[in-house]
């Protein structure tokens, strides 16, 4: 009942949530104190929380913040949508996003853009922006994001909560409706890394339900909090201090390095020097992977049907997809189908993943000398509502430091770590090997 509060107080300035589910959530409140006195509790139990609206959610709509999907009621839930409802949480409801989670700011929402509890000018961030949001306005306890560029750790880090992108397949994308499926990955976001390490513990794990779903056995990460960072080696890349990062933003980062050293960890300086090929290598590999996944928006499967009396097929397709796609996930599409498209495969696609594997063979290589690397997240505070949503490439810019990782498929987490003058948060990022989330948890939790 607190939380339905805060949801009527906040929700009118910060706009996080698409659809409220109040009347199921107190339900499920019940059941949740019948189990605590049955002495059934489960680790989540009674603990409510939103989630970002790209994961189906039976029988609650699921409109990946597209108009496209704006009527479409899953009939079955997330994988671990299962697991958290398994696990005791209430369901508040779903969270605004960049349509199909293509963004940076949530101003790509087919609905309404999210405002960031820290300053309503300003954007809240995105893909992710109303989960990070919510959680930053004690909207919902906790929340569950995808990351397919940066897309939980850059709306942390302007929303001053943490966020963590796991390692690819440690969690299950059956359910997460799908953007680039070989980048996509769900993961936390939570006010504290303790909590993210509660949150990721349950919804870790394998599911036969997704072909690239990691079969290894899911750690105690609540036992790797208490690790500390003495005698880690953390890696500072030098390709992510570079011109065009704001100076606040690197003295906030500088800063929360030197504090990590004083706690007994050693910065290296490293090198990951493809990483100026990271953002064309996304731009090329995502909205392709996007322009086959949205095929499946037809008119005719589910979802938005426009059928114009007289009209053919042909026409279906193209009135329907005109009208539910937005500006962004058009582009996309087109981008993708031009890069996939007969005699040009080669030049881009094939092309854009032989240097993904050269950006993870620099990340490999990094990590035989150390056991994390620390940066900024985002090159800069959060920025005016409205100041980039007619420049797509100053909107990439935002993930300049975050999409390698989903590129090399690696674990990648934002804490906060200070303000700027104005105000805004600052995130840290700290990236590791695949499957080192315990090392992720460890630095964090020591610094925070
Ligand atoms: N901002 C990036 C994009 O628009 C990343 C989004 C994401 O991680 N889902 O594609």
């Amino acid at each position: 009942q607190a939380l339905l509060r805060r949801i009527e107080d906040t929700e009118p300035r910060v706009k996080a949530y698409l659809t409220l589910t109040a009347g199921a959530a107190l339900e499920q409140a019940q059941a949740a104190d019948q189990a605590r006195a049955a002495g059934q509790a489960g680790p989540l139990c009674g603990v409510p929380a939103g989630l970002k609206d790209v994961l189906c959610t039976a029988g609650v709509r699921t409109t990946c913040g597209s108009k496209i999907l704006q009527n479409f009621v899953p009939p079955f839930d997330a994988f671990l949508v299962n697991k958290l409802k398994q696990a005791g949480m209430v369901l508040l409801g779903k969270h605004n996003m960049d349509e199909f989670a293509m963004g940076s700011s949530t101003e790509n929402s087919g609905f309404e853009a999210s405002h960031n509890p820290w300053d309503l000018a300003a954007i809240p961030g995105g893909s992710s922006g109303g989960t990070a949001a919510s959680v930053a306005a004690g909207s919902s306890i906790f929340s569950v994001g995808t990351d397919t560029g940066g897309s939980i750790r850059q709306p942390a880090s302007h929303c001053g909560v943490v966020g963590l992108k796991p390692t690819y397949g440690r969690v299950s994308r059956f359910g997460l409706v799908a953007f680039a499926s070989s980048l996509d990955q769900a993961g936390p976001i939570t006010r504290s890394v303790a909590d993210a390490a509660l949150v990721l513990s349950v919804i870790a794990g394998h599911d036969p339900d997704d072909s690239t779903s990691d079969p290894r056995p899911v750690p105690d990460y609540a036992a790797s909090l208490q690790r500390g960072v003495k005698g880690l080696k953390l890696g500072v890349p030098k390709e992510f201090f570079v011109a065009g990062l704001d100076p606040e933003v690197e003295a906030t980062v500088k800063a929360a390095m030197a504090e990590l050293e004083g706690l007994g960890a050693e910065l290296v300086p490293v090198s990951l020097p493809h990483t100026d090929y990271a953002l064309p290598v996304y731009y090329i590999i995502a909205p392709a992977e996007a322009s086959s996944n949205l095929a499946r928006y037809d008119g005719v499967k589910y979802g938005m049907s426009v059928r114009a009396q007289g009209g053919g097929l042909m026409d279906m397709y193209l009135d329907t997809r005109s009208q539910g796609f937005g500006p962004e996930v058009i582009r996309r599409v087109m981008l993708g189908t031009y890069a996939l498209s007969a005699g040009y495969y080669d030049a881009y696609y094939g092309k854009a993943g032989q240097v993904r594997t050269l950006i993870r063979c620099d990340f490999e290589a990094v990590f035989e000398k150390v056991d994390a690397i620390v940066g900024p997240v985002t090159p800069t505070p959060a920025f005016d509502i409205g100041q980039k949503v007619d420049d797509p490439l100053q909107m990439y810019l935002s993930d300049v430091f975050t999409l390698s990782t989903n590129l090399a498929g690696l674990p990648g987490m934002s804490i906060p770590a200070g303000f700027s003058t104005a105000g805004r948060p600052i995130g840290l990022q700290i990236i590791g090997p695949h499957f080192a989330e315990e090392t992720l948890f460890a630095v964090g939790h020591a610094y925070q």
